[in-house]
């Protein structure tokens, strides 16, 4: 058995980028740039106002003031996506509406709140300084300067910035095919009625919106029974098809849990088969050429908690994103209750904040065949390894848990 730290270092060591892609603008979202992008234009690409006001020669009101009203002449107006070919001389002005250009001969505007107007006559009360109300040509950025450096996350406000230059599809990196191979004679889909002994299978379910969560490509492989060569003939094909594979259940000690076996059997590298953590120790990770091999428990929370820990900063990874570690902070347990020695837990519950303080109370059984209890949950607290008994009012490490919701959040 090896502790998280060294299972998560172990895959760390095997997960590489495997490629690139061009993706367009949209579907590029929340994916990594693969290339620095460069400004193929001047932003704005011409001086325009900022403001709803009229366009002036700021000379023309050096010497305005209440007492001294300055009066120009307005010639016409300009909208935005207008272009006039004007050059505005001394005492004259244009009205200006937002995100038009300035006339040429302009060098400041005056916003609407700060003037009078009398049929075609502007009076202005104070003087106004040169460039005011200005967005000046390439303030934002110039031709060919740098805009969103490689490795970027692509967040709404960079779709922002890329669709404002005119990228309409740009280079991330590759996202990888997980192929998921659900194990276990007891399941039937959830559009069946369960008869004797039977469960849904509520894992391929929880993985595929794990793994599309995170924008790679799934390849569900469905159920297959517990049959040595049935099975092995599915990981051999997922393993030449996806980049990841994952199965579902069978990877434990019981008498059809026969995954680690074609494991051995094809030549798979074992890296390592159990990982001090409860829920979840029946983790094997294997690599087989290229290709990574995560074998995780049925038990659906412990599906969930082991694929949330060492499958998903995986698939981050590859992806470009390189950060393993969710923020943690101390939380006070508010129940006693007894747990395993030996392990690392992470207990499910709800984490309340008062008085700056955080708090955990309990939510439901921990076993790990309970998905109601984790769905309650809106964080866990991280029991070490060698506690097996937490009093009420002793404080661990807490995180909040991954698929929180604003329903869930936090409650101050
Ligand atoms: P296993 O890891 O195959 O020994 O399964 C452990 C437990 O998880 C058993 O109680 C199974 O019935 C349950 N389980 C296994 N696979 C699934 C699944 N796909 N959906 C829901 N529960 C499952
Ligand atoms: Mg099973």
């Amino acid at each position: 058995m090896v502790n998280i730290d060294y299972a998560l270092n172990v895959i760390c060591k095997e997960t590489k980028i495997i490629g690139t892609e061009n993706k367009d603008l949209l579907s590029s979202v929340n994916r990594v740039l693969a290339e620095d992008i460069y400004s193929k234009d001047n932003l704005p690409p011409f001086n325009k106002s900022s403001k709803d006001g009229y366009a002036i020669k700021s000379e023309d009101t050096l010497n305005c003031s209440k007492e001294n009203v300055c009066k120009l002449k307005v010639k016409g107006i300009i909208k935005a996506g207008d272009f006039i070919n004007d050059t505005l001389k001394n005492g004259e002005a244009y009205k200006i509406m937002t995100g038009a250009p300035i006339p040429k001969g302009a060098d400041a505007v005056v916003k609407i709140e700060d003037i009078e107007i009398k049929d075609d006559n502007l009076f202005i009360f104070e003087p106004i300084n040169e460039n005011n109300n200005i967005i000046k040509f390439g303030e934002e950025i110039k031709i060919g300067d740098l805009a969103i450096k490689k490795d970027t996350v692509i967040r709404p406000v960079e779709i922002g910035v890329l669709a404002s230059l005119g990228y309409s599809s740009v280079k991330v990196y590759k996202a990888p095919t997980v192929a998921l191979i659900i194990t276990g004679d007891e399941l039937v889909d959830i559009n069946s009625d369960i008869k004797n002994g039977q469960i849904r299978n509520s894992n391929e379910y929880s993985l595929k919106a794990l793994v599309t969560n995170l924008n790679a490509e799934v390849l569900s492989l469905g159920i297959v029974s517990d049959d040595r060569e049935n099975l092995k003939e599915k990981m051999k094909y997922a393993l030449e098809k996806a980049d990841i594979v994952i199965t579902s259940g069978g990877a434990s000690v019981g008498d059809y849990d026969f995954v680690k076996d074609i494991l051995k059997e094809i030549g798979a590298d074992i890296k390592f088969s159990k990982i001090a953590i409860k829920p979840g120790k029946p983790v094997t990770f294997a690599t087989f050429n290229e290709k990574l091999f995560f074998a995780l428990p049925g038990n659906p929370s412990s599906l969930i908690t082991t694929f949330e820990k060492f499958v998903k900063p995986t698939i981050e990874k590859i992806m470009g994103k390189d950060d393993f570690h969710s923020e943690q902070f101390k939380v006070i347990a508010m129940y006693d209750f007894e747990c395993e020695i030996g392990r690392e837990k992470y207990v499910y519950v709800e984490i309340k904040k008062k008085d700056g303080n955080y708090y955990a109370y309990k939510v439901g059984s921990q076993c790990s065949n309970h998905l109601m209890t984790m769905s309650r949950a809106n964080g866990i607290i991280v029991i070490p390894k060698e506690i097996g008994h937490v009093k009420a009012g002793e404080a661990f490490n807490g995180e909040f848990i991954f698929g929180i919701n604003f329903k869930k959040y936090i409650k101050e």
